[in-house]
Order: C-alpha cells, then sequence, then structure tokens
C-alpha cells in the first residue's frame, strides 16, 4: 500500500525459463532462433569477431520448443541493420531479432526470407553467366525456406544452405 511512484529502472522479470541461457543486456541486439550451430556464420555475415571490444554471448544448440534446438547471440551496444537481417536470413531463416533499449524490447523483428535473393551470394555453378560476365549480379528464387534453398535463375543450379553458410562464412 504505498504510494510512492518513484520509477526505477531495473531488468524485467526473466523471461521463460531455459528460453534464454544468457544474461539480459542493457542495449543491443538479441538474435534468437537462429539455426542450431549457424551462430558462428551469422557473427561473420556481421563482421563480428570479437576484436571489436562489444559485449557478445553466444549460446548454442539451446533447447527450444519450436525448433528443437537452436542458437542465441547478444551483442551489446550495437543495433543490427535491414540490409544486415536479409543475410542473416539465408543461414538462420527462422531467428527473430530484438533490440533492445534500457534492458527492454524497442522493436521484435522475425526474419523473413523473400522470394528472390539479388546479390549477396554467388552462383555455385562456377560457369553461371553470373560468376564470368562483369555487372550481371546473382538472381535466384527461393525454392524452399527452410532450411534455404536457392536457384539460379540464369542457369538453375540450387545452391544448399549449407553452401550459404559455407560462402557467407568465407566472405563477411
Ligand atoms: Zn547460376
Amino acid at each position: 500500500m504505498s504510494s510512492k511512484k518513484k520509477k526505477s529502472v531495473k531488468p524485467p522479470a526473466e523471461e521463460k525459463p531455459n528460453e534464454l541461457r544468457v544474461q539480459k543486456i542493457k542495449a543491443g541486439t538479441v538474435i534468437d532462433h537462429i539455426t542450431a550451430g549457424n551462430s558462428l556464420a551469422v557473427l561473420q555475415i556481421l563482421g563480428i569477431t570479437g576484436r571489436e571490444g562489444d559485449v557478445i554471448s553466444i549460446a548454442m544448440n539451446v533447447h527450444s520448443k519450436r525448433l528443437g534446438k537452436k542458437d542465441i547471440i547478444k551483442v551489446e551496444s550495437r543495433e543490427i541493420t535491414a540490409d544486415e537481417i536479409n543475410r542473416i536470413a539465408l543461414v538462420a531463416p527462422k531467428a527473430t531479432i530484438n533490440i533492445i533499449r534500457n534492458y527492454k524490447i524497442h522493436t521484435k523483428m522475425r526474419i523473413e526470407v523473400p522470394d528472390e535473393i539479388i546479390g549477396i551470394v554467388r552462383c555455385e555453378n562456377p560457369s553461371c553467366i553470373t560468376n564470368n560476365e562483369r555487372g550481371i549480379k546473382s538472381h535466384f528464387s527461393v525454392v524452399d525456406r527452410s532450411p534455404v534453398t536457392l536457384r539460379c535463375t540464369y542457369c538453375k543450379r540450387i545452391s544448399s544452405q549449407d553452401y550459404l553458410v559455407e560462402q557467407l562464412q568465407g566472405s563477411p
């Protein structure tokens, strides 16, 4: 029965047990529901090496009701961009992005794999026109979203998610 109306900033109650193994952050980005085992690829895509000085927490192969297993990444003091989200979609199509400000979820986004992927990755076929003619961007239609599978619009070659992960890890 206290009438005191003091506004204090404290972290909100802990989320569902077993959902988040790592601590809440004050500000930054939480990438949840990453395809299990692909969090390192996501870090590569974001250009995060660990040498930037930001606090990064990674949980791998955590139990998930929705996915069975998942990875989680928390990047403190950095909000990821829409362009980065598009790239992450290729290796973590079910990921959710939470932008955190002052311990609270400021924006929540679910990744959506678009119908077409233009640029971003190369075609797996070395003799594809997109790998040989300057100025022709790679162009894929998405034939499966989980795992992401792409078909080249030019040569029809299928690129698997494993190939995309490898490629994106190699060229952040
Ligand atoms: Zn091609």
